[in-house]
């Protein structure tokens, strides 16, 4: 398995876990870049959202369900951003489809 994320969901490498669930996996980023940083994966392996269909599909949609409850879990209490970069010219550097909530903070509004 070279997925880094498919191996972190089945437990072969070490993360930070903030929550989990039958569908799902969130866990802080290695490097974050506000004081919360959280992703959240599902646990079928899909290169990225270009990529949902058929059962990936619920398990993205859960993933989206759960983004509130995630964040209030790492103690955001008025908004987050959520970002899934998609492809190389997205900034993808993991291709499995994730979620980073980011916040904790003031965020600016630069997207570039
Ligand atoms: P992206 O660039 O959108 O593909 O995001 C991948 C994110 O995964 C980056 O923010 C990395 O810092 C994060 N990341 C990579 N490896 C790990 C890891 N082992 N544990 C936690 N976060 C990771």
């Amino acid at each position: 398995m070279d997925c880094i994320f498919c191996r972190i969901i089945a437990g072969e490498l070490p993360s930070n876990k903030v929550y989990e669930d039958e569908k799902i996996l969130a866990f802080r980023d290695i490097a974050p870049i506000s004081p919360v940083h959280v992703i959240v994966v599902p646990k079928i392996h899909m290169d990225s959202l270009n990529d949902i269909g058929g059962d990936s599909a619920g398990y993205a949609c859960h993933a989206l369900k759960k983004l509130p409850e995630i964040a209030a879990i790492e103690g955001t209490t008025d908004g987050y951003r959520v970002v899934s970069n998609i492809g190389e010219n997205g900034g993808q550097s993991v291709r499995h489809l994730h979620f980073h909530i980011i916040g904790g903070k003031k965020l600016g509004v630069n997207f570039a």
